[in-house]
């Protein structure tokens, strides 16, 4: 039975994206769990649809049946509560992956996640998916003169590595920044292709039509508590309305996924993230932002935001306020909980970060928080977990899973039924889980992690 607490919070606080729950929030495919099933998966947000949506559609004749056990209501977890940002990483966080382990290996970290643009754009344009899908650019802004300039160098660094996909990226310094960007105070800004959507309708879509196919059984408000070895082979789940058998389990639990692979504490860390929507009094009109972006302040506090239609803006972020107060984020599950030291953070904050917004009575209409899966070096762990065959593993997306996991789900999808190794799929090396990488992150300490340390674990070739 579990000892840990690694499991959803019971009671999350309500938000934007769920304030009308889908049809299946609460569903329940059968009044009883199936005694067995086909493959099992743990967890119905973006990961977990996604791989239940690719194994059906790319391998349909393969499988017979799929159990999808969600904890809460569907999609409850982190895609249900996020920021709406399908923003690849460009320079980001690739450079790091470059000094770790090549050019090659970051950078087709960042051609995945850029693949994923028109790999969605498309499945949304072909089954008519509602979630307010735009192909934008986004713009990064650095109100700091340093920080500006450190951006600079990497951007020109990047560019001198003849990368292809740095074409899409335009990077502005100067006296014309602020008036390109609108951001009162810029001092660089850049920008490049990305998208902005809802997740919540856009998996809530995919999971109704993965029902559909009459081979998946969805099981809400049904926690796996334990996974064991089954004596004729396969595996045990045991939830709280009973057992089940499966001969494949798929963790797509994200930040919870310790509670059940315990060897995963020290890799994926349930962390804290607060996120909020500005709207402007009835009756006026907001005015126009049609790109989304990354705003970093003077004091490089970074946000992430993106515009909506209805002139409503959804933002969240502002870490570096909360990063000092590690208990109200780090290793924390309660997302029923403002984090306390940002929860004040985005009041008015259209009006001191944009230009023309001064008068508009913009103000936050709803906040709340979510819990994201930080990992040890910041990549996602994917596979085959090690040493334990018949369970694979798709979690650990760092506050950034929504241009990762859908690529991510089919290539695993692979995986299980073809039984091809890691190596033979499309997915970035970097994110293939591995004993080397668990042992890391075990045997390391928490200071030479990326999530509260310096990044500078011992062994930085992979
Ligand atoms: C505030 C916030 C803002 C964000 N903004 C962005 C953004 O703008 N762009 C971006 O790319 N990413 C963003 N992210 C990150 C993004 O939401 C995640 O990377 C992504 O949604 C992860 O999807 P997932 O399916 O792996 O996890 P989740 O959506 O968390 O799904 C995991 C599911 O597993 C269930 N579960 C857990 N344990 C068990 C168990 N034992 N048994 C059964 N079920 C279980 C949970 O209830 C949950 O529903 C943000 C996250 C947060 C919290």
């Amino acid at each position: 039975m579990a000892t840990s607490t690694c499991f959803p919070g019971s009671n999350p606080g309500e938000c934007f994206w769920q304030n009308q729950p889908h049809e299946l929030h609460n569903f329940r495919s059968t009044e009883q769990l199936p005694e067995q099933s086909e493959v099992v998966i743990i967890g119905a947000g973006y990961a977990g649809t996604s791989t239940a949506y690719h194994l059906l559609r790319d391998h349909g004749d393969a499988i017979k049946s799929i159990t999808i056990l969600e904890a809460r209501g569907a999609c409850s977890g982190a895609t249900g509560r996020n920021g709406g940002h399908l923003r690849p990483d460009f320079y980001g966080h690739i450079p790091t992956y470059i000094d770790r382990a090549g050019v090659r290996a970051g950078a087709e970290i960042a051609e995945f996640e850029i693949s994923h643009l028109h790999a969605m754009k498309k499945l949304i344009e072909e089954e008519q998916i509602d979630c307010d899908f735009t192909l934008t650019r986004s713009i990064d802004v650095w109100c700091n003169e340093e920080a500006a300039q450190k951006a600079k160098a990497v951007y020109d660094r990047m560019k001198s590595l003849n990368l292809d996909y740095m074409n899409d990226v335009v990077f502005y310094t100067g006296k014309d920044v602020e008036g390109i960007c609108g951001v009162k105070g810029a001092k660089a800004c850049a920008s490049f292709t990305a998208g902005t959507m809802w997740p919540y309708k856009f998996i809530l879509h995919l999971l109704k039509s993965a029902l559909a196919s009459g081979k998946v059984n969805l099981q809400t408000f049904t926690p796996a508590q334990s996974i064991t070895p089954a004596p004729h082979g396969g595996f045990t789940i045991q939830t709280p309305r009973g057992s089940l058998h499966a001969a494949t389990v798929i963790h797509a639990n994200n930040a919870y996924v310790a509670g059940l692979l315990p060897e995963y504490a020290k890799n994926i860390v349930p962390c804290k993230g607060i996120c909020c929507r500005i709207t402007v009094p009835a009756g006026t009109t907001a005015p126009l932002l049609n790109n989304s972006y990354i705003n970093r302040t003077e004091d490089n506090t970074l946000s992430y935001l993106i515009p909506r239609a209805d002139g409503s803006i959804v933002v969240g972020g502002a870490s570096s306020k909360f990063r000092p107060f590690k208990e109200q984020w780090y290793n924390n599950v309660d997302d029923s909980e403002l984090i306390d030291a940002a929860k004040d953070y985005y009041d008015g904050y259209m009006q001191r970060t944009y230009r023309g917004w001064e008068n508009t009575g913009a103000k936050v209409d709803q906040i709340w928080t979510g819990v994201m899966g930080y990992s040890y070096d910041s990549n996602p762990h994917i596979g085959a977990v090690p040493g334990k065959e018949g369970q694979f593993i798709l979690a650990g997306f760092n506050g950034h899973g929504m241009p990762v996991i859908w690529r991510s789900a089919q290539e695993l999808a692979r995986m299980v039924v073809q039984k091809i190794p890691f190596e033979e799929t499309c997915m970035p090396r970097l994110f293939q889980t591995s004993q080397f990488r668990i042992d890391r992150a075990m045997n390391g300490s928490e200071d030479d992690g990326d999530i509260l340390g310096t990044g500078n674990f011992p062994s930085t070739k992979p």
